[in-house]
């Protein structure tokens, strides 16, 4: 067997925490599958990215992760493949209650990027995706709340508006990802975020993901995550 800090060392790649599972090399060691399988090939991708490599077993397991890389080394693929296992693993959603898998970005932009990639994924599955942010009809996306899902994509103040109205309720939810955490506090979130965390059942899995690790975001990291795997990839953090 290859000597796994090796690997990790080509990979510039650094991780910490206990027990931390063993990176993947390539797609298939994550069992996923075949409808994901396809759908990764569809998308065209070959191999998994670095973070993809350490940052998709440690999900996979169940861990709560902390991922410090920058842009374009695709998180998305990181946080949104182990989200469909996870929702496929959960009793059928009743109407009522509420989305299994939360997504915090900052920006409408990415908001609508990653529900664009979750959508390619869940579609194999029947997994409903709903996207909400500023710039679009708050009743439109009441109703399509209203109707359910059991992932949605949000910037947080419109889903804090959201909850307000009632559109949703986050009593199912086991699995938080808050995407670009610096950028949230950059843009002054840090409230809604806090408010948001403390609407999700503390027994959840979360995942955060961040560019940079102000003192912040690290607090934060340390309120609400158990046990976290900290996942470093490039020169960053
Ligand atoms: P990040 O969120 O880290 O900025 P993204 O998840 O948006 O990165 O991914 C950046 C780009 O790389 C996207 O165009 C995405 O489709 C692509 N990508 C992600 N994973 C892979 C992969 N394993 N192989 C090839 N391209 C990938
Ligand atoms: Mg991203």
């Amino acid at each position: 067997e290859q000597d796994v800090s090796e690997y990790m060392k080509s990979l510039a790649i650094r991780v910490s925490g206990f027990d931390v599972p063993k990176p993947i090399k390539a797609f298939e060691d994550c069992g996923f599958p075949s409808q994901i399988m396809n759908a990764i090939k569809k998308q065209g991708y070959e191999k998994p990215t670095s973070i993809q490599c350490q940052a998709l077993p440690v999900v996979l397991s169940g861990r709560d992760i902390i991922g410090i890389a920058k842009t374009g080394s695709g998180k998305t693929a990181a946080f949104v493949l182990p989200m469909i296992v996870h929702i496929m693993d959960q009793p059928e959603l009743q109407k009522e209650e509420g989305p299994i898998g939360v997504i915090c970005a900052p920006t409408r932009e990415l908001a609508h990027q990653i529900y664009l990639e979750a959508k390619k994924f869940a579609k194999a599955y029947g997994v409903r995706v709903s996207a909400v942010y500023g710039g679009m009809s708050k009743l439109e996306q009441f109703k399509e709340l209203k109707a359910g899902c059991e992932i949605v994509v949000a910037t947080p103040g419109r889903l804090i508006d959201m909850l307000k109205m009632k559109a949703l309720t986050m009593m199912r939810a086991t699995y938080l990802v808050l995407d670009e955490a610096d950028r949230m506090f950059d843009l002054g979130f840090e409230p809604q975020v806090r408010s948001i965390v403390g609407q999700i059942r503390p027994d959840r899995q979360t995942l955060l993901f961040s560019a940079t690790m102000p003192r912040k975001v690290e607090k934060l990291a340390r309120e609400i995550l158990s046990d976290p795997i900290r996942v470093t990839v490039g020169e960053v953090g």
